[in-house]
């Protein structure tokens, strides 16, 4: 059985676990001011980061600011960005952010979560991750397909939307560890506790997951 006696106590003792089993755990996807984080992080849904990387290290030469992206030929960008997958969508999402970006915050990424879900296609995940990654304010979790999952799995949450994860691990962990959550779980997620066949039998934290501990 997991050995903490409440969820706040048990979600500590994971975080503390998995910081010390990944202490250089970092962000992979590349990203040199605010405008590319933005862009690159709308991109990377259901995409791996390497892929985002390969695109855009040619589509941050070719568009460099929020007006090149809004005033492309919507195709051919859609071309350009193609490799990463979803490629009509989220063109679709870049241009029409772009476009906001100008029409309403003078070309400028904003720096407030409202402001930020206001962006076509940008949703808390996305908000969370630019606040973080580019300002270094932290207003949530920013809860991916990793984050979701192993939240679940170790019955951290019964949430079954991420807006839901999001508020169970914000009401569980302080403030200060918010902005560490979706980095460190990505990490263990790729590692460990894999989609589709979680690795438990070498799990730093099997003690303090009832998922794992059903397995033995
Ligand atoms: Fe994931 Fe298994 Fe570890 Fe639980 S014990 S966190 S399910 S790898």
């Amino acid at each position: 059985m997991p050995h903490a006696n409440n969820v706040e106590t048990r979600a500590m003792q994971i975080v503390q676990l998995l910081k010390e089993t990944y202490p250089e755990s970092h962000v992979t996807l590349k990203a040199r001011n605010p405008f590319e984080v933005l862009v690159a992080t709308i991109l990377s849904a259901q995409s791996t980061d390497a892929q985002v990387n390969r695109v855009t290290q040619t589509l941050f030469r070719k568009y460099r600011n929020a007006e090149s992206f809004a005033t492309t030929d919507l195709h051919q960008l859609e071309l350009d960005i193609f490799a990463v997958g979803y490629y009509r969508q989220k063109a679709r999402y870049i241009q029409t952010t772009c476009q906001m970006l100008i029409q309403q915050f003078d070309g400028k990424v904003p720096r407030t979560m409202d402001e930020l879900l206001s962006l076509h296609g940008v949703g808390r995940k996305t908000a969370n991750i630019v606040l973080t990654r580019a300002f270094g304010i932290v207003e949530g979790i920013a809860v991916d397909t990793h984050v979701f999952r192993i939240s679940r799995r170790l019955e951290l949450t019964a949430g079954s939307t991420p807006e839901k994860v999001e508020q169970d691990l914000m009401k569980i962990l302080p403030k200060q560890l918010w902005g560490i959550i979706n980095q460190l779980f990505i990490t263990f997620g790729r590692h460990i506790c894999q989609a589709r066949d979680p690795q438990c039998n070498i799990c730093p934290i099997v003690s303090l997951c009832p998922y794992g501990q059903r397995q033995n």
